[in-house]
């Protein structure tokens, strides 16, 4: 590897020649030969079929694809000018090459690098492992750090690491590829904070936008959201001191709130030729940093989803508190709907303490209440819940009391008829389906996390789902999942 280094100079290779890879050249016949040797037992073998070719192909393929990234890569680094990659100022006192080896799709490589000294930062700087784009400390390409990065936010750790060496060859234990995953979470994260801080100037807005392709339509659209919660499991600081902490009264707590929300242009919903409902083009924010966490990332991304130009703006959620505190908040603009499923739900949970679940007379009670909801007719709903007070014992009336309550504070919610007709969800599925979809995998039996671990592997799982994965792996180019 390199028989080269120390450094040659970077004036190496002119411009418009193309690379000699001369090892790779040279080592070509003497491959062929290898590889026309396999092939040739294979196909006389038989027992084996096409997917033994495909595995002895790909083997070797790996061996040439090594030589040419080595060779490629060591001329990338060769050409780096040399100024600082932290302030950008020329670099003096250049010393002789350093090797570097990392691990990429195709197995080790080895590079070498100059070092030169950076007068502004006082420091000691390798230009060329910026333009490689390898970390400080990071021991695999970007190749590699995004194969981690996806597997682990797709799949349990110790899976991930079999699937990996299966079908991409590249061996990652366990413990490095949870560590290499968790550490892309975290630049996943800065990345999120320096794109959500940007959307607060008008100029960052216009520039994101463009930048993302969501280019608004011109027509007057609504723009939608939908916000839920689901509950994570995590190993906190008690771990391990159930005991102790029972013993004291205290029953330790290790499930938290995960918090998401997603937004989508009404006229984006369309429908599959199965006739499956789907939104063409959405944003997502999930994140266990806290409600306070969800409203800055949530107003962050409907600004790319078009908050500030919508004609209309709509919330869409369950009936917990602390939703519709964060709307008032921060979308005060927003016409707000209560789900209509958690609506029905209260009826029928009164439904069943007055007249006993399941019943003909829950079931005729219900069905004009029910018709009630759906046509919008709060108020009247109201009136008719309050009349079936009268006459109540005591447990049955204050079970109605508080669904009177539940009903009275959201009844400016209620407004079904209304959002029917114009085509609006009446519920969140929406966001609980993608709810559901995140629990898959943060949800597994015998799985605990930690939350600077959840909140890094969140955080990946959403740039993927927002299409903005070549955010953090640029190679990626056009490609985007959100597509598929
Ligand atoms: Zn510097």
């Amino acid at each position: 590897m390199n028989p080269s280094c120390p450094c040659p100079p970077a004036e190496r290779t002119t411009e418009s020649a193309p690379l000699p890879l001369a090892e790779l050249q040279s080592a070509l016949p003497a491959w062929t030969a290898r590889l026309q040797a396999d092939l040739t037992v294979s196909v006389r073998a038989s027992a084996e079929n096409v997917g033994h070719l495909e595995e002895r192909i790909a083997e070797r393929v790996r061996e040439v694809a090594r030589l040419a990234l080595e060779e490629a890569a060591q001329a990338k680094a060769d050409a780096t000018p040399l100024r600082c990659p932290v302030c950008g100022q020329p670099l003096s006192r250049k010393k002789g090459g350093a090797t570097r080896t990392f691990e990429s799709r195709f197995g080790p490589i080895t590079v070498c690098r100059p070092r030169a000294w950076c007068r502004r930062c006082h420091a000691w700087r390798c230009p060329a492992d910026a333009a490689l784009g390898l970390g400080d400390t990071s021991g695999y390409s970007p190749g590699v750090q995004e194969i981690a990065a996806l597997s682990v936010s797709k799949l349990p750790v110790a899976e991930a690491s079999a699937v990996i060496e299966r079908l991409a060859g590249v061996k990652l234990p366990r413990a490095t590829l949870d560590r290499e995953a968790r550490r892309q979470g975290l630049r996943a994260e800065a990345e999120r904070t320096q794109l959500d801080t940007q959307m607060r100037t008008a100029q960052g807005r216009a520039q994101q936008v463009r930048e993302l392709q969501l280019e608004l339509p011109l027509e007057p659209f609504t723009l939608v959201m939908e916000v839920d919660a689901w509950n994570i499991r995590e190993r906190d600081e008690h771990w391990g001191k159930s005991a102790e902490l029972r013993a004291a009264g205290t029953e330790p707590d290790r499930w938290h709130w995960v918090y998401g929300a997603t937004c989508f242009r009404l006229s984006q919903r369309a429908q599959t030729a199965a006739g499956r409902p789907v939104i063409l083009s959405r944003g997502y924010v999930m994140t266990r940093g806290g409600i306070d966490a969800l409203r800055e990332q949530l107003f962050a991304e409907a600004s790319r989803h078009g908050l500030g130009q919508a004609a209309d703006v709509l919330v869409v959620a369950d009936g917990a508190v602390w939703i519709w505190n964060l709307v008032d908040d921060r979308f005060p603009q927003a016409r707000q709907r209560l789900d209509l499923f958690h609506a029905k739900q209260h009826l029928w949970a009164v439904a069943e303490a007055l007249h006993g679940a399941g019943t003909p007379a829950a079931q005729a009670w219900l069905k004009p209440l029910l018709a009630q909801l759906e046509d919008g007719q709060a108020l009247r709903l109201l009136d008719d819940l309050r009349l079936a007070l009268a006459g109540l014992a005591a447990e049955p009336r204050a079970h109605l009391e508080r669904e009177i309550g539940y009903f009275e504070n959201h009844r400016e919610r209620l407004d079904y008829r209304d959002g029917k007709a114009r085509g609006e969800p009446l519920g969140s599925g929406a966001m609980e389906s993608t709810c559901r979809q995140y629990q898959c995998r943060f949800k597994r039996p015998g799985q605990f996390w930690t939350q600077r671990g959840d909140e890094a592997l969140l955080c990946l799982e959403t740039f993927w789902r927002n299409g903005r994965w070549k955010h953090l792996f640029p190679h990626v180019g056009s490609f985007d999942p959100s597509r598929n």
